[in-house]
């Protein structure tokens, strides 16, 4: 595997000193993990050490100071009896819990557990005799202080050249792309569910026909979709509310354009608006339609809502820390607060899908966790205003007029007197220049989630994508 497994060290070793070190990713480098140890006789001589870059595959500190175990224990001979000393007391006390006792199936739901299973069965197969000891982590400890330069230096090291599989000593193990996972199965399972649904999400015509994902931020959206917790307990009251949300962003509200394609044999394909008569009825004419009656002026209900949102977002930011005027009037002048033109991230972004752009230039000044919790509630509040303000009382005015063409709601039931065919009608709309989706995006999301960390739903690229090789899943 590597040239760390030829070393066997002499009996006579009594001591190990491990340490790992870590750097988070930045901008411009990814995470890094290295791990050394040094090896110890009784007489405090060091006899031999060691240190390696370790392969980025779910990157941690904790994860970099497992290792220098690891690799300490994989360089002993049969028999040793031997001090570890760290200043890692997390550590010491999982050590306690997953090395200390007996097997418990219940390891196999944590996190590294590949690792401590190998320690495990190091210890097992050379009959080593190993107690931990906790050094102080900024002590004048001499050889602390000469293990965690080794570990600190290797990261300077060319990229890793063992595999991410290397010093596994476990049984069976079930890895995704050659990569081992090393966390809990099921939620690793959960995670490559919910990776392919919101693949399939975001690949649906409806979507691509208004231009490439990566103008959308899916994150954004998924994780405004998942806020929606009413819709499937029901507790929150409101469920007419969800379905309006989840309608307004799928486009499937029943305008009278939606209404034309799927019951033709009632609504004439060649009827406008009912209100202004100017242009059809479809989903985004709903804010746009220029007809004004003293209880209804949806264009100027949907500006000044909007400009309420927008308002709302930048107090609500500015709350959280100060931020000079160039953010008040760079994020006043993005494009999805675009109104007059309308713009189409403008559109977008009252039916859900959060344009990209909006999230990139909030990016700069704050977490994404803090976007998406900031932006989520207040288009919450937004789209409740248009569902009261327009959506509702469009639907008296439409429904009045739908009893004065004579379509009632047992009319409706009815479906077509006749059978003619009618299929060609609906068939047409989404097939022009669709932005092609790569189907096994998925595999490219999870597979980076195991080396650079994190969730699998800050990796979504659709640009950018990652040369990986086909699923295996495979036990050996
Ligand atoms: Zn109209």
């Amino acid at each position: 595997m590597d040239t760390t497994d030829d070393k066997v060290l002499p009996l006579s070793v009594q001591s190990l000193y491990t340490d790992g070190s870590f750097h988070t990713a930045t901008d411009s480098s990814p995470s890094s993990m290295a791990s050394a140890w040094l090896a110890l006789d009784d007489d405090g001589l060091i006899l031999e050490s060691s240190s390696l870059q370790i392969p980025s595959c779910f990157p941690s500190a904790l994860r970099s100071e497992i290792y220098a175990i690891v690799l300490g224990l994989n360089a002993l001979s049969h028999g040793s009896s031997i001090s570890v000393y760290t200043d890692c007391s997390q550590l010491i006390s999982l050590w306690k819990r997953f090395v200390d006792v007996p097997f418990s199936p219940k390891l196999l739901r944590e996190h590294n557990h590949l690792l401590w299973l190998s320690i495990r069965q190091l210890i097992k197969d050379r009959k080593l005799i190993v107690n931990l000891i906790k050094v102080p982590a900024h002590g004048d400890d001499f050889y602390n202080v000469q293990v965690d330069s080794l570990a600190k230096a290797s990261h300077l090291s060319s990229q890793p050249t063992v595999s991410p599989l290397a010093f596994c000593h476990v049984p069976c193990f079930l890895t995704f792309n050659s990569l081992p996972i090393d966390m809990n199965i099921r939620h690793f399972l959960r995670s490559i569910a919910d990776a392919c649904a919101l693949l399939s999400f975001c690949s649906m015509a409806r979507f691509t026909a208004l231009g490439s994902p990566s103008l959308f931020d899916w994150a954004g959206i998924y994780f405004c979709l998942s806020q929606i917790k009413g819709f499937a307990s029901h507790k929150n009251g409101r469920p007419e509310f969800w379905i309006f949300r989840i309608k307004l962003l799928l486009d499937m509200l029943p305008t009278l354009t939606t209404l034309q394609q799927r019951k033709p044999y009632l609504y004439s394909p060649d009827w406008l608006c009912p209100q202004c008569n100017s242009a059809p009825e479809d989903l985004n004419h709903l804010w746009t339609c220029p007809y004004i009656l003293p209880e209804l002026n949806p264009c100027s209900t949907h500006r000044s809502e909007v400009v309420k949102f927008r308002d709302s977002c930048l107090s609500s930011f500015l709350s959280l820390k100060p931020l000079d005027s160039n953010f008040h009037v760079a994020f006043s002048a993005l494009d999805c607060w675009n109104y007059e033109t309308p713009s189409s991230s403008y559109l977008w972004l009252t039916r859900g899908l959060l344009p990209a752009h909006l999230t990139n230039f909030l990016k700069q000044y704050f977490p994404l966790s803090v976007i998406y919790k900031t932006i989520s509630t207040l288009l919450n509040d937004f789209q409740i205003e248009l569902y009261g303000e327009i959506w509702l009382c469009r639907n008296i005015l439409f429904h009045a007029w739908e009893e004065s063409q004579g379509i009632s709601a047992a009319s409706k039931l009815r479906g077509p007197s006749s059978n003619p065919p009618f299929t060609a009608i609906s068939s047409h709309i989404h097939n022009s220049s669709l932005a092609s989706v790569s189907q096994d995006s998925w595999i490219s999301w999870i597979s980076s989630s195991i080396i650079r960390g994190g969730s699998w739903i800050s990796h979504l690229d659709f640009l950018r994508r990652l040369t990986v090789q086909p699923l295996r899943i495979s036990f050996w």
